[in-house]
């Protein structure tokens, strides 16, 4: 494909690429499988893979890439070939493909016991007593600013630096002091009998707000110098800690009372959708990836008087297949919930729905 113009590439369901190619289809999530690539060289390893991103990795051979790239993989093919192989299969011609034999292999046996979630209401008393007790520092605040939100908004939106170590230590035992129960809320967990807040560093606490505006989790923004694209974004989680607390992929609501919203605006990542909704004033929903959308036909369901979706995805979805499918899965997802998906597209120069109001207001 021609960048900047021209038809988009092609997607492919994830389904279809693990059925072409042997890998062990799973809907969502993250899971292992024994890696063909090792296999080869007659070697035993993980393969990591990601169905709601559609990537994969080994540590090993490292190899790794997106659904493509996988199939130009175990084919043998450089990646252009792949993507002919690819459209030719999907029209239904006869094509020669290599199929490895792999399976899941199930995560290693020392697996924690986790803590049972706690009720929603109280996870959000025990955010909203730790946004109160942590801060935002300059550099955190300089950065936001610079992704043109102003201080009033910035305040108001609640954000926070991560707290270092003896900050950690001392939210735990604020929180603790006004009795509030902490295992069960993701982000704290238990070590040597002691309760503990996820040892994260360097990044911005963005809250993630429900339609009836319960804080239910937080996406952290790393601001680690050179942290990778695919890194800068992640979940507030502690589901590798012993009596630690998955996150699940809440939606993320910014706007007026849920019964006062008609039309909404659909992007992904929290922290873009209240940068949009504060300079546009209109409300937003944020998935917290493209693929995020296990919780998005519920989060609809809670606006009686919803009846128009704009989906605005990042304008560069026309040279990435990823945010392409997903976006048609979306549409799928907001039809079937009764609601009239509508598609925004703006100028290619600005890249996020934030950019473009963000150059709109200069
Ligand atoms: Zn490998």
């Amino acid at each position: 494909m021609k960048k900047g113009g021209g038809t988009p590439m092609k997607t492919y369901h994830w389904q279809d690429i693990c059925n072409w190619t042997g890998i062990p289809y799973r809907e969502h999530g993250t899971y292992q499988v024994e890696c063909p690539f090792c296999a080869r060289q007659g070697k035993k390893h993980r393969m990591y893979v990601d169905a709601d991103k559609r990537v994969y990795h080994c540590f090993h051979c490292q190899n790794e890439g997106g659904a493509v790239g996988l199939f130009a993989m175990v084919n043998d093919l450089s990646f252009d070939v792949a993507k002919d192989t690819l459209r030719r299969k999907s029209r239904g011609e006869e094509v020669v493909l290599r199929v490895v034999k792999t399976k899941v292999m199930e995560e290693p046996c020392n697996k924690v016991t986790l803590s049972k979630p706690l009720p929603m209401a109280d996870r959000d008393r025990v955010y909203r007593t730790m946004i109160e007790f942590l801060k935002l520092n300059f550099g955190d605040r300089q950065y936001l600013r610079n992704k043109g939100l102003k201080d009033p908004m910035i305040d108001a939106m609640k954000f926070r630096s991560l707290p270092n170590r003896d900050q950690r230590h001392k939210m735990v035992e604020a929180l603790q002091k006004q009795g509030l129960t902490l295992l069960g809320v993701p982000g704290f967990y238990e070590k040597d009998g002691q309760v503990k807040f996820a040892p994260f560093e360097n990044g911005i606490l963005i809250p993630i707000i429900s339609p009836e505006k319960l804080i239910v989790g937080f996406q952290i923004r790393s601001t680690r110098a050179n942290t990778p694209k695919d890194k800068r974004y992640f979940a507030l989680s502690t589901s590798t800690k012993p009596m630690g607390t998955k996150s699940e992929v809440y939606v993320h609501f910014v706007g007026p009372k849920k019964e006062a919203v008609h039309a909404i605006y659909v992007t992904e990542g929290a922290l873009k959708a209240d940068i949009a909704a504060c300079l546009s004033r209109i409300p937003f929903l944020a998935l917290q990836g493209v693929n995020c959308t296990k919780f998005l036909a519920d989060t609809l369901k809670k606006f009686p008087n919803l009846k128009t979706c704009y989906l605005a995805f990042d304008m560069d979805k026309f040279e990435n297949e990823n945010v392409l499918n997903a976006e048609k899965k979306l549409i799928e997802i907001i039809k079937k919930a009764g609601i009239t998906p509508k598609v925004v597209n703006w100028d290619r120069k600005y890249k996020g729905i934030d950019d473009y109001l963000v150059a709109m207001e200069k």
